[in-house]
Order: structure tokens, then C-alpha cells, then sequence
């Protein structure tokens, strides 16, 4: 038998967290490495695995003879106390979860089964890395045994991450005399301003205190971070990043922009609740930059009062609209003004249930995007050159707000004040009206949506041969390849 002295692929292991907002990138990232030359495997659970893989039979149809797949493990959630089937954060914080519990840390704790499948298989493929999300702290250990470099994926910016190191390290929030007194981020380029309401101020004797000090410490033992963004959008936070936190980073981002036909884009994260040929006419049917896109994102689920004020305030706006709420059921009443949808038809468009996002941001007619600041929503915002209506939930996306209000200056907030998770801060509809009228019309507007512009422009170099991301995709392909025994 003679020696195949062809270079082996180089495989990667991808596991994100199962929740929407997480697995989106991951299939993406995966999609990259292996148009790229390399193997890429996603770990999942079995219904999570029934949604990728639709999205990764698609790609492949597309792109014979690119090596991608899914390896499924199990987690089972009865034995693990979650209710049956709560395989995706989508479970329990949709409508349709009629127990209403926070399972949010419970759910993040039970993932720690995982383990040992996950030695088991890295033991028996030894694959060349493993990007594993960062609220998975174990898999640095796992990964260690069997001498797989661990990287981590946060899903989140440079800028983000870099406020929160700042913050915990010196605690400006302690300075302050009310918890709406604006400090600024010590250290972190840029003179940031942020109140104590805005950051999720945690207690580390707590049992998510804890945890998240085994998430940083697990980070700082791991072989670097790859992060979904690029360079020219966030340069400062990018060089502080490897200055002061993790010399080991990759941007290989926006993440989105790889999606580049109708179906990737269409068959992003769930099965869209509406048509999307038929949504793609509707647009078409409206001037350019004349509607506003609204989504909250995957987990955000606000009240019906706070719902029945937007229906308000973006009627009294006169605004075209493509509205996304996270409602399947049709009992209008309890959130939506009176005869609403009679009132604004033609005008304005709701989605209850799952929206063909990338798809309707990059529509031309779509003029401005209220956003609650996610991450992926932010840049997927970006890559389409939007402005934005910034209206952060939770989580780090009060950061994101700023980025985009402070630094970038393309977006008008909405006047959120308080970080509450799932819910948010209450906004009244002439907050909402006002948001609208600002974002698309004025002098200001104008400049911000030439800045916009100057930024999708530069999303779309990165991602192009010879751009930042496609050069920082090379270089951890060349690394870990490197490494390789
Ligand atoms: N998304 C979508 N349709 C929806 C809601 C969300 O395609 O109706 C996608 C969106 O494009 C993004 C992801 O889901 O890629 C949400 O991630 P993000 O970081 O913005 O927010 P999260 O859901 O994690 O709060």
C-alpha cells in the first residue's frame, strides 16, 4: 500500500450553545472553513439538529463536495429537570412555553452533560481545534485531555467584550450615587458613557456569579477567541483586545455576509413565518430606504403593553413598517390597538413568528432598522448599510448600543434606560414615534446613513479576497494546521 502524502484537511469542531442567536453564526462559521479547504463538524442535540441540517443539505447541494456535517449528542431533559423538549433557549422564552419559568441558568448548567460525550469524541476523531461557546467553560478541559487546541466564541463584538473587562476591572459602577448617574468606561478608548442600570451588575458569590468567573478563567487557559466582526468597524476595541485581554484573537466576520444566494439567506435560523417571495414583493412595491425593519431578535419577548405602544407609536409615525413579534397566536386584542391592521394595510406589514431578516434588511426599499442591539442583528444591520434605532433588552447589548450611538454614530436611541432581560425597559409611543421620524428623515439622518453606507462598504471589503476577516481566516487555518502533530 503506498503513503497518501496529500495534506490531511484540517478538521474543525464547532458547539455553540443551542439558542438562535448562537447557532446562526456557528453554521455560518462552519459554511466558511470548509469553502475554505477544511472539515467542519457542528455538535448539537437532536431536534437542534433537525434545524441545521436543512440549512447544511441546502449549502451542500449548492457546493458539492464541501465536507460539513453534524454530529448529534444527546440531552435528555427530563432526566436533566428542564421540561421535555427544551433543547433551544427558543423553548422557554417563546409564547408558546406555558410554565413561564426563567429556565435561562438552568438550562446554561445542564449543558455541563455534555462533557463527557464530548471527550469521547474528541478522543476517538482528534480534530485539529474545537471552537466551543463560551458558556461552555468545560470544554477547555476536555479539549486539554486530548490535546485539541479550545477556542472560544463569544457571539459578540470587540467592543463589547472590551467594556465589560473594563468595568470588572475597576467597578465604576461602585463611584456612582444612582443607578442612573452616567460614568465613563475607565480605560476603554473612546470616552464611553454608561449608567449602573444598563450593565448587568453581577454578584460574584452568586450562583451566575460563579459561573461566569469559570467562563473567564476557562477563556484565559484556551488557545484564543474567534470573533464574528472586522476590523475597520471597531479598530481601538480590536487592538485593545489583543493588547490587554487575548493576544489570540481571529475576526472573521460579518458572519452573515457568506450567506450570499436567496435560499442561505432565506433559510437562516427557523422556517420563516411568512412567505418570503411574496415578502420580497411587498418591498418591492415600496420607494427606497421608506421602511423600517423592527425586531427584537430570538430571545426577547416583550409585554403586550409594551407591544400595544409600539403598534401606537408607529402608527402615529406614519411610517412603512415590517414589524417581527415573537407571537404566534392571532388574539390581536391583547396587544394590538383596535382595528390596527385594517388601519395601517398596504402600509405595514406584521410578522408573528420568524422573519427572512438578512433577507429583508438588504431589500432597498428597507430604510432603517429598530434594533435591540443583539449582536448578529447589529451586524447583519451593518453589512446592509443601515441606520439604526437602538433599543436594547439585555444581555451585553446596552454595549452594542453605545457602539453604535457613541462610535460608530449611525444609530438614535430609543431612550431605554434599564437592562431587563427578556422584557426590557418600558418605551412609551411617543418615544417610539420619535425614534422612527428621526431615523429616516433630517439632516442627521443623512449623515447617518452615509455612514452607514461607508461601513457596508468596508463589512464588504473585509470579506472579499485580501480583506481583514479573509485574511484572519487564512492565518487561524494556517495556525491550527501548523499545530497540528
Ligand atoms: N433572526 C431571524 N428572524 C427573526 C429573528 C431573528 O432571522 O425573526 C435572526 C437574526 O437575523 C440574527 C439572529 O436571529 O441572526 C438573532 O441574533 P441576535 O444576536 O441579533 O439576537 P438574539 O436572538 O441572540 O438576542
Amino acid at each position: 500500500m503506498g503513503t497518501d502524502h496529500s495534506p490531511r484537511r484540517l478538521h474543525v469542531m464547532l458547539f455553540p450553545i443551542m439558542a438562535h442567536g448562537h447557532m446562526i453564526p456557528t453554521v455560518d462559521m462552519a459554511k466558511l472553513f470548509s469553502t475554505r479547504g477544511a472539515k467542519s463538524t457542528i455538535l448539537t442535540t437532536p431536534l437542534n439538529a433537525k434545524i441545521l441540517q436543512k440549512q447544511i443539505d441546502a449549502f451542500k447541494n449548492l457546493n458539492p463536495g464541501l465536507d460539513i456535517g453534524i454530529h448529534i449528542f444527546d440531552f435528555p431533559c427530563v432526566e436533566l429537570g428542564l421540561p421535555q423538549g427544551c433543547e433551544n433557549a427558543d423553548f422557554f422564552t417563546s409564547d408558546n412555553y406555558v410554565g413561564r419559568q426563567d429556565l435561562t441558568l438552568k438550562f446554561i448548567l445542564s449543558t455541563r452533560f455534555f462533557k463527557d460525550q464530548l471527550e469521547k469524541l474528541l478522543e476517538t476523531t482528534t480534530p485539529d481545534c474545537l471552537i466551543a461557546d463560551m458558556f461552555f467553560p468545560w470544554a477547555t478541559e476536555a479539549a486539554e485531555k486530548f490535546n485539541v487546541p479550545r477556542l472560544v466564541f463569544h457571539g459578540t463584538g470587540y467592543f463589547s467584550l472590551c467594556s465589560e473587562y473594563c468595568i470588572r476591572a475597576h467597578q465604576p459602577q461602585n463611584r456612582v450615587t444612582s443607578s442612573s448617574e452616567t460614568f465613563v468606561i475607565p480605560d476603554l478608548p473612546g470616552n464611553i458613557l454608561m449608567t449602573k442600570e444598563q450593565i448587568s451588575d453581577l454578584d460574584e458569590e452568586s450562583e451566575v456569579g460563579r459561573f461566569m468567573i469559570e467562563v473567564k478563567e476557562s477563556e484565559v487557559k484556551s488557545s484564543g477567541v474567534v470573533v464574528n466582526s472586522f476590523y475597520e468597524l471597531e479598530p481601538d476595541y480590536a487592538d485593545f483586545y489583543k493588547s490587554f485581554i487575548q493576544k489570540q484573537a481571529w475576526h472573521i466576520g460579518p458572519l452573515s455576509m457568506y450567506s450570499r444566494g436567496f435560499e442561505e439567506k432565506a433559510g437562516r435560523g427557523k422556517k420563516a413565518s411568512i412567505d418570503e417571495v411574496e415578502c420580497m414583493k411587498w418591498l418591492d412595491s415600496k420607494k427606497p430606504d421608506s421602511v423600517i425593519y423592527i425586531s427584537f431578535g430570538s430571545v426577547a419577548n416583550f409585554k403586550n403593553e409594551q407591544l400595544f405602544e409600539i403598534a401606537a407609536g408607529l402608527e402615529a409615525s406614519g411610517t412603512n413598517f415590517i414589524w417581527v413579534v415573537r407571537k404566534n397566536t392571532g388574539d390581536k386584542g391583547e396587544w394590538l390597538p383596535e382595528g390596527f391592521e385594517e388601519r395601517v394595510e398596504g402600509k405595514g406589514m406584521i410578522i408573528r413568528g420568524w422573519a427572512p431578516q438578512v433577507l429583508i434588511l438588504d431589500h432597498q426599499a428597507t430604510g432603517g432598522f429598530v434594533t435591540h442591539c443583539g449582536w448578529n442583528s447589529l451586524l447583519e444591520g451593518v453589512a446592509a448599510g443601515l441606520p439604526m434605532v437602538t433599543w436594547p433588552v439585555g444581555a451585553e447589548q446596552f454595549y452594542n448600543e453605545k457602539l453604535v450611538t457613541q462610535v460608530l454614530r449611525t444609530g438614535v436611541s430609543v431612550g431605554a434606560q434599564k437592562h431587563v432581560r427578556g422584557t426590557g425597559d418600558f418605551i412609551s409611543r411617543e418615544k417610539v414615534d420619535k425614534a422612527m421620524r428621526e431615523v429616516l428623515v433630517g439632516e442627521e439622518a443623512e449623515e447617518r446613513r452615509k455612514q452607514a453606507k461607508k461601513l457596508a462598504e468596508m463589512a464588504k471589503a473585509a470579506v472579499e479576497e485580501g480583506g481583514s476577516s479573509v485574511n484572519d481566516i487564512n492565518s487561524f487555518i494556517e495556525e491550527f494546521t501548523v499545530r497540528r502533530p
